[in-house]
Formats: C-alpha cells, sequence, structure tokens
C-alpha cells in the first residue's frame, strides 16, 4: 500500500483541517495509507512520533475545527539541505513516498525543493552509510502535491486560498459590530486588517461592508489622497447623514512612495482634519481563528480529495502541481508557477508598478 502523508505549514487557515480530513479519507478510500506529519516540516525532520498513521476516525468532526489539528510552525532546519536530509530518512524509514503540503507560498517552495533533491538526497543518505541501497529503492519517486492555506488570498493562479472567506466573514461580522457603536456615538473607526502584500481581505470586507474608505498595497492613493479622504468622508456625513464612519486598511497599506499608511496615521487626520471623534481597531488574530464558514469546508474537502488523486495521476517527471480554483473549478496548476506569479505581483509594488500588480492579480480582484 502507498503511504500518503499530509501536512500543514506556515501561518494558519481555517480550512486547513478539513484538507487533513480529505487528504485521509481520500487516501484510506483510494487503498493507500495515511500519515499525519505534525507541527509541519518540523514533524518530518524530527521523525518519531511527530509522524502518526491516521485512520478514518482519527479526523472525525474536524471540518468544524478552526486552526490546524496536526499543528504548524516555522521550520529553519528544513531550509537547510541537512535538515531535508533527515527529512527523507524519516520517511523512507517510515515508508511515505508522497506528501500533500498545505500551506502558503513558503511551504510550497519548501515541498518543490524537496521533490528536486529527493534522488540526491536518497543517494547522500547511502553513501554515508545512513540507510542501505536495498532500503531506498522502493522510494526513488517523491510524488508531491501542494494545496494553498492562507487567509490572505494571495496565491497567484487560484480564486480562492483555503481559509481566506473564513477570515473575510470575520472581519465583516467585527466590522458590522464596530458599525453599531460607531453610529450610536457618530464615530469614526480606522479598522486593521491582515492580508500582508495583499489588499484581498481588505477591498472584499469593504465592498461588504459598504465602508467609506479604503488603503490597498496594490493601488496605493494618489499624493493628496488625504484631502480627498476628508471631502469624501464630509460629503458622507454632511450631505448623506451618515452618523458613523468606517475606513479600511490592509496591513500593508502604503503610499506612492512605498511609506507605511498606518491605521494611526489615518485616525489623526481625521480627527485633527474633520474634529471626528476616531478610534482605531487592529483585527488581529481573531481574523485566523475560529471554525471554517461553509465555502472554506466545501472548498477544502474538494481540494484534498483532488490532492491525493493528483499524487496518484502525477508522473514525477512533471512539474510538482498545487491545487487550484479557477471559476468554480477545481484544478491543478504547476505549482512553481504559481508562486513565481505571486513573486512579480510583490517585486511590481516593489518597483512601484502598481497598475500592473493589479493586472497580475486575479479577475475577481481587479473587479
Ligand atoms: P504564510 O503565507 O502563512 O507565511 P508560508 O508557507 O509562506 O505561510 P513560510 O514561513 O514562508 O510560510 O514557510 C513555512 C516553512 O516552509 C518554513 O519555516 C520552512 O520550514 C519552509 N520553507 C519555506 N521556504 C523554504 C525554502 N525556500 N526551502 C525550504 N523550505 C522552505
Amino acid at each position: 500500500k502507498r503511504r500518503i502523508g499530509v501536512l500543514t505549514s506556515g501561518g494558519d487557515a481555517p480550512g486547513m483541517n478539513g484538507a487533513v480530513r480529505a487528504v485521509v479519507r481520500m487516501a484510506i478510500h483510494c487503498d493507500c495509507e495515511a500519515y499525519a506529519i505534525f507541527e509541519g516540516y518540523e514533524g518530518l525532520v524530527n521523525g518519531g512520533n511527530m509522524i502518526r498513521q491516521m485512520h478514518w476516525e482519527d479526523v472525525r468532526g474536524w471540518q468544524s475545527r478552526g486552526g490546524t489539528l496536526i499543528g504548524s510552525a516555522r521550520c529553519m532546519s528544513f531550509r537547510e539541505r541537512a535538515g531535508r536530509i533527515r527529512a527523507a530518512k524519516n520517511m523512507v524509514l517510515r515508508g511515505i513516498d508522497a506528501l500533500v503540503v498545505c500551506g502558503g507560498d513558503g511551504s510550497l517552495t519548501g515541498a518543490d525543493v524537496f521533490r528536486d533533491e529527493w534522488p540526491g538526497l536518497l543517494a547522500e543518505l547511502v553513501a554515508e552509510g545512513e540507510l542501505t541501497k536495498e532500503q531506498v529503492e522502493p522510494y526513488k519517486i517523491l510524488n508531491i502535491v501542494g494545496l494553498v492555506g492562507s487567509i490572505d488570498n494571495d496565491m497567484s493562479g487560484t480564486d480562492a486560498t483555503i481559509g481566506c472567506y473564513s477570515s473575510l466573514t470575520r472581519i465583516c461580522d467585527a466590522v458590522d459590530d464596530v458599525f453599531d457603536t460607531a453610529f450610536s456615538h457618530q464615530r469614526g473607526f480606522v479598522i486593521e486588517v491582515m492580508g500582508r502584500h495583499c489588499g484581498w481581505l481588505a477591498l472584499m470586507s469593504a465592498i461588504s461592508t459598504g465602508a467609506d474608505w479604503l488603503f490597498i498595497p496594490e493601488m496605493p492613493p494618489k499624493d493628496g489622497w488625504e484631502d480627498e479622504m476628508c471631502s469624501v468622508i464630509t460629503k458622507n456625513r454632511k450631505e448623506r447623514g451618515k452618523r458613523r464612519t468606517i475606513v479600511i486598511v490592509a496591513e500593508g497599506a502604503q503610499d506612492r512612495q512605498l511609506n507605511k499608511i498606518s491605521s494611526n496615521t489615518i485616525k489623526d487626520i481625521l480627527t485633527q482634519r474633520l474634529g471626528l471623534d476616531t478610534r482605531t481597531t487592529v483585527l488581529g488574530h481573531t481574523q485566523r481563528g475560529g471554525a471554517a464558514c461553509a465555502y472554506d469546508r466545501w472548498l477544502s474537502t474538494l481540494q484534498g480529495v483532488e490532492a491525493v488523486r493528483a499524487v496518484l495521476e502525477t508522473s514525477p517527471e512533471s512539474p510538482v502541481p498545487v491545487i487550484t480554483i479557477r471559476e468554480n473549478k477545481i484544478m491543478r496548476t504547476p505549482l512553481m508557477d504559481a508562486v513565481q506569479a505571486t513573486k512579480d505581483v510583490t517585486a511590481k509594488i516593489h518597483a512601484k508598478d502598481f497598475a500592473g500588480a493589479m493586472n497580475e492579480r486575479d479577475a475577481e480582484f481587479k473587479e
């Protein structure tokens, strides 16, 4: 029986448990054995009790649980070849020759490096007497498949990452709550949301809640934005009779000179120029926690199933696939193409090519 390992790595995201559940059960359904690797690559490097066989009932009820129940970690040793050699040895000793990695672009890049190096790692293990030729012989081929787990929706090539809609839902709920108190006291609120270099969460939550103003990294405001923002907000309050003002700012927001636009800067502008009683709310890690929304449960299940299919069907010569969703269809895309396109967006932002950065984002985002 083939043995398929599954791990979650990088920042946790709602839906990761649904993905692990689906991989475990689909593996068993396809007459394979499933293994959970705990604490991300840390578990692969350390082996032992951190790699455990999973049975059908072990993942019962996991879809509704937040975070990742098999743990996640940033693992420095896996970045080094020495760490990856230990990981390869642990995999051979456990008879695991296929891996489904659910994480962000860093984790998936690590997976690609590992697959590239695999034959060399095995040869080194044999040369150093750590394993025998006979031991490595059945494991010459390593299949790796990526799943994108991230609340930021910052991976190119897929319309949604596992976790982003759960996070968006939580942000909208929080903004709705703030609305009530803002309305009561006629206050302004500047709400900072996560997303790192990506403005998807901020943009989608601003649209979903009808915010007054928005800042995202891909589309920095034109010089003089302070005047424009103040005039729009004044109009909304005075002419349109709005009792509350909501400004949403992505954590990666910046101006055209790439200086960070912080929630406190915006608050000071609204307070000083408009005399508006303004507060800031940084939503922080509540955006990551909690149960996955229905969409993420569905997405992680379908993608987990597809990941196992891809493990069993992808030839070792073809590039490592990542499971994506495009226009509501679950698809496979060469992993490093998606990672490279993601890096291109960030590079364009750094080069102040903001229009180019927006063009690179997915169609849904552009609209
Ligand atoms: P998030 O988007 O939430 O930050 P991520 O997967 O991008 O998730 P990283 O911290 O970049 O998070 O990567 C997670 C882990 O993946 C690292 O701690 C490391 O173990 C492994 N990793 C990342 N990049 C590489 C690489 N180039 N080579 C080998 N391993 C890597």
